[in-house]
């Protein structure tokens, strides 16, 4: 028997006990004729005492760091106890030590706090797991996981595997292929997502699906993302948005309550899409704290109907406003007091080229109620005030106003109102605000290409999969999707249609998103025309999907979380490689294993393919 008992295992009652443990030696230090060593294991430290009558053997078999060692011993209680570490009363005493394998030196400190850079720690990411901050990271995803079954199990679901190599499942990024050697000039995809097959399944009756599943998007990496990442992906049939939101909200909390012990009892807000852009400049808000936005000019057509104030800064013959496309104000809690140097230091923020503002306004509310700002040359204290009152400041805020071209302006301001947050202290880690943000737009218009098919064209804002809202589906069947005036598409009516489209956000992050999907064949098919597909094409490409549906496919509806985003948010962390034992760094490389990497020559000949690289 390699051993008795773990290294994280053995206390005080366990005294006088006989005992082998085998680990990872942590630290060896010599004092005088004794020696301790720290043994590591994946369950903690315990400290092994070897005394004099163990020197010969120990000079005969050096101890090194990562050193695997086994012993024998007797359990006993230490004279100066480490009160941070459960096993800090005991000590071992040892007996007998075999080194079952050497180790050479590790490149870095197997500590919470190690030398190792970033690159360094990927590229022997084996021993970076060894390492405690790490393991407490995927013990929290097992956690996670372990949770997420235990409830999709009590509630129905069943988990059903789905294959990988595939035909393409748009998700809005390019398909990583794999060539087939059997069919020489044809390609697998691999999922962007199960998304059709979860619906197939649908179609096949099982009425509740789910899978913690691999998913892969060949995107350009945008900090933090991975090109194979998890997903907790469910659909069920025979429901309506409201049933999927409670079943998902019930996940959520399942979660929050096993992994965090939180009883999240508050009720999740909901919101809609266009509530988000209009109040907080963005469709994943934090709302953990209260600052939202004033919009002082009327935007373009997608939110006609609201309210604007541009009556407040009309008139002042001030240009920057007068000539923007969009402006756009925040009350700052608690700043009025800042300095010109801090004013100054928040103008350059804004300034700076991933925000990209000309410049910033500002409007002092003093502790007084007096107001004083960056343009007094051209409004009123009054007008001030008005803009004051509207901005909802109270005596002491600083207003912030931004003015721009209307995408990047309201970025901006979204950009600032986190920025500001941050540096308030608004965002705790320890504080957790769900929220759904329902009616998204159906479709998008892309005036670039984003996923390879061409620009100047309307793609699916979620997938193609999703159904418009019913009291939109005529204005989707009866309009072409023609763009005459590029410039002009948000007055084409396709801007304004809504989809049954939910996402569900965490503290400013997309814990996950889906929608209620379309089940008929006709409306399917209308949906593909609308993105550009013409009849072959469909059939090339979902020919698989249109015939199901013609089988009986029941009203259904889905959605998929981010499973390695849920476990570095529940962990406290800003990165999901932290959460994922054998992560890819930012240009997408495995640097453990140096891939991606050729292959032989062989390769290329069985699978018929030349290389032409331009
Ligand atoms: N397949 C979707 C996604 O990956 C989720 C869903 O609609 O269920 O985002």
């Amino acid at each position: 028997m390699y051993r008795t008992h773990t290294c994280g295992e053995l206390r005080l009652t366990d005294k006088t006990k006989q005992v082998t443990l085998a680990g990872w030696v942590q630290t060896v230090r010599k004092f005088g004729s004794i020696t301790f060593v720290d043994l590591r294991d994946r369950y903690g430290i315990t400290q092994l005492l070897f005394s004099e009558n163990l020197n010969a053997d120990l000079d005969a078999n050096p101890l090194g760091r990562e050193f695997v060692l086994q012993v024998k011993g007797i359990v006993n209680e230490r004279s100066s106890k480490n009160a941070n570490i459960p096993t800090g009363e005991i000590e071992i005493a040892v007996t007998e030590f075999k080194i079952l394998n050497k180790s050479a030196v590790p490149p870095f400190t197997i500590q919470d706090d190690t030398d190792g850079g970033d690159d360094l720690r990927m590229k022997y990411r084996f021993l970076d797991l060894r390492r405690n901050a790490v393991k407490k990271n995927l013990e929290l995803r097992y956690a996670v996981g372990r949770s997420t079954r235990n409830y999709l199990h009590e509630n129905n679901f069943m988990d059903i595997e789905t294959p990988f190599l595939i035909k393409s499942t748009p998700e809005g990024a390019r398909d990583f292929v794999v060539p087939s050697r059997m069919n020489p000039g044809q390609f697998y995809a691999l999922p962007q997502s199960p998304q059709t097959f979860k619906q197939l399944l649908m179609v096949s009756g099982y009425d509740r699906y789910y899978q913690i599943v691999k998913c892969f998007r060949d995107e350009d990496l945008r900090a933090d993302r991975q090109p194979e990442f998890t997903q907790i992906d469910c659909e069920m049939c025979f429901v309506e948005q409201e049933d999927i939101l409670q079943m998902f909200e019930g996940l959520i909390k399942r979660i929050f309550k096993d992994v965090k012990g939180i009883d999240y009892t508050d009720t999740i807000e909901r919101m809609t899409w266009e509530d988000a852009m209009w109040r907080y400049g963005n469709d994943k808000p934090d709302i953990r704290f209260d600052i939202s936005i004033l919009n002082l000019k009327k935007p373009a057509s997608v939110f006609v109907g609201k309210n604007d104030h541009a009556y407040l800064i009309n008139g002042a013959d001030f240009k920057v406003f007068d000539e923007a496309e969009t402006v756009v104000a925040i009350a700052v809690p608690g700043c009025a007091e800042y300095s010109r140097k801090q004013t100054d230091e928040l103008t350059e923020w804004v300034k700076r080229p991933q925000i990209g503002m000309k410049g910033l306004v500002f409007i002092k509310v003093n502790a007084d109620g007096t107001y004083k700002s960056s343009v007094d040359k051209f409004y009123s204290e009054e007008k001030l005030k008005a803009i004051g009152e509207a901005a909802g400041a109270k005596a002491g805020d600083l207003i912030l106003i931004l003015a721009g071209t209307e995408e990047r302006t309201r970025k901006a301001i979204s950009d600032l109102r986190m920025y500001m947050a941050t540096r308030l202290g608004l965002r705790k880690a320890d504080e957790f605000k769900l929220l759904w943000v329902l009616d998204f737009p159906l479709f998008e218009f892309a005036l670039e290409d984003q996923d390879g098919g061409g620009a100047g064209r309307w793609v699916a804002r979620h997938h193609p999969f999703t159904s418009p809202k019913p009291s939109d589906i005529d204005m989707m069947i009866n309009n072409s999707p023609k763009v005459e005036n590029l410039d002009k598409y948000l007055e084409h009516p396709y801007a304004n249609i809504k989809a049954n489209a939910y996402d569900m956000i965490l503290n400013g992050n997309e814990l996950g998103g889906g929608s209620i999907r379309i089940y008929q064949r006709e409306l399917q098919e209308k949906m593909f025309a609308a993105l550009g597909m013409d009849a072959e094409e469909q059939q090339h490409k979902f020919g698989f999907l249109l015939g199901a549906f013609e089988y009986g496919a029941p009203p259904h509806g889905g959605l998929a979380f981010g499973f390695d985003r849920l476990c570095s948010i529940l962990g406290g962390s800003e990165s999901i490689r932290d959460f994922i034992a054998f992560p890819k760094n930012n240009a997408g490389r495995d640097v453990m294993l140096d891939a991606p990497a050729t292959i032989d020559e062989k390769q290329f000949v069985e699978l018929q393919i030349k290389l032409d690289l331009k």
